[in-house]
C-alpha cells in the first residue's frame, strides 16, 4: 500500500456558504466584493459592485469560503469577552484551574536556561518524545520509535492541517461523521480536500429512575458505506467525541477497520479526549486494531490530559511512512512548537503515573460530569450521555425566548441553536456552544436542536451555573 505523497495545492471546492452577510470587520469594499462573489455562489445575479482587486481581502478566496473562514467562528462570538462578565462559561472547552505545579515548572526551568527559549528540533524536543514513547508504552501494541514514530506539534489543530497537508491532493474526499469538531472543515478545505459528512443518529434507551433516557449516537453502517467512492482518501475518527461524548465501541471501530481495508483508506484518530473515558469503558486505540497501525495518524493533546489548553502541544504518533510527510509539512508552517512549553509536557508525562494524575483528574470529572447531568435531569431536557470527554450535547429545541429579545447582528443568517445559546447566556448567565456549527450547510438544521456544555470547571462553579439553568424551566416549549 502507497500513499501519495501531496503538496497543499488549493482548490475551489463546491460547497457555498449559507449566509449572505459579509464579515462586518471587512472595509466597505471588501464587504460589497464579498456579497457580490457570494450573491454569485448561491446563483442569484449578480448586483452591480466594484470588480475585486488583487488586495480586496477574500473576494476570490474559495480556500477561506469553503473552510468557513468568512464567518465569524463560534469561539469568538460566544468568547466570554463578548458575554456579560458574571456569564459562567461553560463553551469554549478550556478549564477554570491551572495545569500540576510539577508540570508547571518545568516551563519555568526551562525558560531559565539559554537552549530553553530558542527552537526546538522540528520534530519536537527528544526529552517530549521520549516521554511520549513511555507514557504510552505498548499501548499502540509496540512501542514507540521516538525518532521516526512521534512528531511534535503546535497543538493538536496544527499536528491535524500538517497531516492533511502532507496528504491531500486536490479533490481528495475526506470522510467525517456529523456532529464534528469546527477545525476539521476548515483545515481540510485549505488543503484542497472535500469534506463528505456522515450524520450519526441519536437514539434513547430508558435509565430506572431517571426521567431522561440514556442518549447515545451511532453510525449507520450503509450510509458510511455508501460515503466511501474511489475519491475517498482518509476517515478523521475523534474518540472521545467532541461534541457529543460518545466512545466509539470496540465494534464500531472494527467494523470502520473493515471498510478502511476494503478501500484502501488512510485513518486521522483524533483522541485527544484520551484521558477522559468514564464509567469503566474502553479507550481503543484506532491504530491497534489489525493492519490499521500502518494507515492511521494518531493525535494526541498535552492541553487536554494535564488542563493546559493554552500550552499549545500536541503529537502525532503513527508509522515512519505517514510522520515524515506531516513532519515535512509542519516544518514549513511553523517549523516547531514552543520549547518551554515543551519541557512542562515532558514532565507532565514523565511524572503523571507516579503521582496518580489521570486517576484522580478523572474522578475530579466524574463528579463535575454528575453535576451537570443532575441540572438536566432535573430539568427533563434531554441530554447525549457524556461517555467520554469534558462535553455533554444538550437538546435545546424547546427552549423559546421572547419574540422582541435582541440579538446582534453575529447571529444573523445563523441557525436559531446561536439565538438560544445567545438567550442562555445572557438571561440565565450560562455561556454553551451552538451544535450547528458543527454540522454542513446541508444538516445544520440537525445540530441547531443542541447545544453543547464543557464540564472542565471547578465543581463550584458547576453548581452555580446547574442552579442558573434551572431557570431554562421557564422558558421551555
Ligand atoms: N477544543 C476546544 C473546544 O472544543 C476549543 C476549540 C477552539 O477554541 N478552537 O471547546
Amino acid at each position: 500500500m502507497a500513499f501519495r505523497f501531496a503538496s497543499s495545492t488549493i482548490v475551489a471546492a463546491s460547497r457555498g456558504v449559507s449566509t449572505n452577510l459579509a464579515p462586518r470587520f471587512l472595509t466597505p469594499q471588501a464587504r460589497r466584493a464579498f456579497s457580490q462573489s457570494h450573491t454569485r455562489q448561491q446563483g442569484h445575479a449578480a448586483t452591480a459592485a466594484p470588480a475585486p482587486t488583487k488586495f480586496t481581502p477574500f473576494a476570490n478566496s474559495a480556500r477561506l469560503r469553503d473552510g468557513r473562514a468568512l464567518y465569524q467562528d463560534v469561539w469568538t462570538i460566544f468568547n466570554s469577552a463578548n458575554l456579560p462578565p458574571e456569564c459562567i462559561n461553560l463553551g469554549q472547552g478550556y478549564m477554570n484551574f491551572p495545569p500540576p505545579k510539577w508540570a508547571r515548572a518545568a516551563a519555568v526551568d526551562a525558560l531559565d536556561v539559554t537552549e530553553g527559549n530558542h527552537y526546538a528540533p522540528a520534530r519536537g524536543r527528544p526529552r517530549l518524545r521520549k516521554a511520549v514513547k513511555e507514557f504510552y508504552g505498548t499501548q499502540f501494541g509496540k512501542e514507540l520509535d521516538p525518532e521516526k514514530e512521534i512528531m511534535i506539534s503546535s497543538g493538536a489543530n496544527q499536528g491535524l492541517h500538517a497531516a492533511w497537508a502532507a496528504f491531500l491532493c486536490p479533490g481528495d474526499e475526506v470522510i467525517m461523521f456529523e456532529p464534528f469538531f469546527d477545525l476539521y472543515l476548515p483545515a481540510i478545505a485549505f488543503n484542497g480536500g472535500k469534506p463528505v459528512y456522515v450524520p450519526l443518529h441519536p437514539s434513547e434507551e430508558p435509565v430506572p429512575g431517571r426521567n431522561v433516557g440514556k442518549q447515545s449516537w451511532s453510525i449507520d453502517f450503509d450510509e458510511l458505506r455508501r460515503a466511501i467512492t474511489p475519491r475517498t482518501k482518509m476517515i478523521v475518527l475523534n474518540s472521545p467525541h467532541n461534541p457529543l461524548g460518545k466512545v466509539f465501541s470496540r465494534a464500531e471501530l472494527e467494523a470502520i477497520a473493515q471498510l478502511v481495508r476494503e478501500h484502501d483508506l488512510m485513518v486521522i484518530s483524533d483522541e485527544v479526549y484520551e484521558s477522559l473515558v468514564f464509567d469503566g469503558l474502553e479507550h481503543v486505540r484506532f491504530a491497534t486494531l489489525p493492519g490499521m497501525w500502518e494507515r492511521t495518524i494518531t493525535v494526541g493533546s498535552a492541553g487536554k490530559l494535564f488542563a493546559a489548553t493554552g500550552w499549545r502541544v500536541g503529537w502525532l504518533v503513527g508509522p515512519q511512512a505517514l510522520i515524515d510527510p506531516a513532519l515535512a509539512a509542519s516544518t514549513r508552517i511553523v517549523f516547531c512548537a514552543n520549547t518551554p512549553m515543551q519541557e512542562a509536557a515532558a514532565a507532565a508525562l514523565e511524572q503523571a503515573r507516579e503521582r496518580r494524575f489521570f486517576e484522580n483528574q478523572l474522578e475530579e470529572y466524574a463528579q463535575r460530569r454528575a453535576v451537570l447531568m443532575d441540572a438536566f435531569e432535573k430539568l427533563g431536557m434531554e441530554y447525549a450521555w457524556p461517555e467520554g470527554s469534558y462535553f455533554i450535547l444538550l437538546n435545546i429545541s424547546r427552549v423559546r425566548w421572547p419574540e422582541d429579545y435582541k440579538f446582534p447582528d453575529s447571529l444573523n443568517g445563523r441557525a436559531d441553536d446561536f439565538k438560544a445559546a445567545w438567550f442562555i447566556a445572557n438571561h440565565i448567565g450560562v455561556s454553551c456552544i451552538p451544535v450547528s456549527e458543527f454540522y454542513c450547510d446541508e444538516h445544520m438544521h440537525i445540530g441547531a436542536n443542541y447545544a453543547r456544555f464543557s464540564f472542565c470547571k471547578d465543581v463550584d462553579t458547576l453548581r452555580t451555573a446547574a442552579e442558573r439553568l434551572q431557570k431554562l424551566r421557564w422558558h421551555l416549549s
